[in-house]
């Protein structure tokens, strides 16, 4: 259905319609504990907090004596070695005058002033004798000199990498509160899609955007529905729609959301929810929709890939990543030197694809794919980045343009 009035309404500002997309993302509320192990890659909901200090106890950080000097500045100093002490295992208090034989890692004995590596050290039988200066403290790994018990040591809205594992591990814990993860239902719109591997008939085309939504939904450690292509018909549209959002959390689609009469997406989300925000003065991507389809969210991406693409990027991904508990990527751009023109301005602010090369001299500019076509995936594919270009602006090459890297908003979140 053409609505006339929908298509003369203003667009929305990017920032506005970021800003209030962002406003609709809540936090997930369902926590789960786990097991280290299964825990990677999981958005932290509750900080971990050391139940102890580490180093436990106090120990050498070299192979070497203990030393317990009677007068530490005397040289050369004189100890009686009394005792050896292993990692591993604890020694006896050494009283005045008395040293440890010590290795790197075992408990220093109560009344240790130091430890001095074993180079420094002249061994005569039961005696040791030291003339290199050695200060208070030396070679001393000190209790809770790394962590403090009670310490949170990694911190609440993180995403679990490995080496978050191995500290909870290094402090004796098992178990991690998490955040359920967000489940994702991916509906794909077009009665021309076709999957690869069937041969295409007349005006068919495969079904790409499958490949990078999900694939990318899955990195970011999202459960992914995809329940097979949506048929253009307000039908099939809405009965897709009412089963993924009995089943996800979010519900994003593809393709169906601008105004041709093939367009079911929006009525049909409509019909069983809301649609809050429609069309955005961005390109590409002007028809992205978010609303509520019964109790998931509901994202409807343009069907054009590249539109779809960056939409996501720019728009889809922040809502995901702060609806499941991270911070939303910040469109942080750094200014770069641009290596091409771009003499058309255009109405709505632009995102084109661009990459970075290194120049002989070490400069970094950046090219452009010369097709910025919005169904044109080889862009995307060659794309380290975006250029973001205000409304009306041009460029010449040797401009400093704002530069966002792709790989950032997807990374660049704690
Ligand atoms: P639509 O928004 O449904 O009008 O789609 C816009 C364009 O994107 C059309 O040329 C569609 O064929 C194409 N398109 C839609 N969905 C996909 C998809 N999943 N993979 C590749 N191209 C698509
Ligand atoms: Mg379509």
């Amino acid at each position: 259905m053409v609505e006339p009035s929908a298509q003369r309404a203003p667009l929305l500002d990017f920032d506005v319609a970021r800003q209030r997309l962002l406003a609709f993302a809540k936090p997930p509320e369902a926590l789960e504990s786990i097991g280290l192990l299964a825990a990677n890659g999981c958005v932290l909901a509750k900080a971990i907090t050391s139940p102890m200090d580490v180093p436990a106890f106090a120990n050498s950080s070299m192979d070497g004596y203990a030393i317990a000097p009677q007068d530490p500045e005397v040289r050369p100093l004189r100890l009686a070695v009394t005792q050896r002490i292993a990692a591993g295992y604890e020694g006896q208090a050494l009283a005045l005058g008395q040293a440890a034989r010590i290795f790197t890692g075992a408990p220093v004995p109560p009344g240790t002033w130091a430890v001095v590596p074993q180079e420094l050290v002249e061994v005569n039988g039961q005696e040791i004798v030291i003339e290199a200066p050695v200060g208070a403290g030396d070679y001393v790994r000190a209790q809770g000199e790394d962590i403090r018990a009670g310490h949170d040591i990694v911190q609440a809205g993180k995403r679990l990498k490995p080496a978050d594992l191995a500290l909870a591990a290094s402090v004796g814990v098992t178990h991690v509160t998490t955040y359920k993860p967000l489940t994702v239902a991916i509906l794909l719109t077009g009665d021309e899609l076709v999957e690869p591997g069937t041969p295409l008939g007349p005006g068919q085309i495969y079904n790409s955007n499958r490949y990078w939504l999900q694939s990318l939904l899955t990195e970011l450690g999202c459960e992914v529905l995809d329940p097979g292509i949506v048929r253009d018909t307000p039908e099939d549209t809405r009965a897709a729609l009412a089963q993924a959002s009995q089943a996800a959390d979010v519900i994003i689609t593809c393709g169906g959301v601008s105004v041709g009469e093939e367009d079911h997406v929006r009525a049909a989300v409509a019909s069983m929810g809301r649609i809050d925000l429609w069309q955005i003065a961005m390109k590409p991507g002007k028809p992205l929709a978010y609303g509520q389809a019964e109790k998931a969210d509901f994202i409807g991406l343009p069907g054009n890939p590249v539109s779809a693409f960056v939409t996501f990027m720019l728009m889809g991904l922040p809502f995901l990543q702060q609806r499941m508990g991270l911070a939303p990527s910040q469109l942080s751009a750094q200014p770069m030197t641009a290596a091409f023109d771009w003499p058309k301005p255009d109405r709505r602010r632009e995102f084109i694809r661009v990459r970075q090369r290194v120049q002989p001299d070490g400069e970094v500019v950046l090219d452009r794919w010369p097709n910025q076509g919005s169904g044109v995936m080889s862009s995307v594919a060659w794309a380290d980045g975006l250029v973001d270009i205000a409304a009306g602006q041009t460029i010449k090459a040797g401009d400093r343009v704002p530069y966002l890297s792709l790989r950032d908003l997807v990374d660049r979140c704690p």
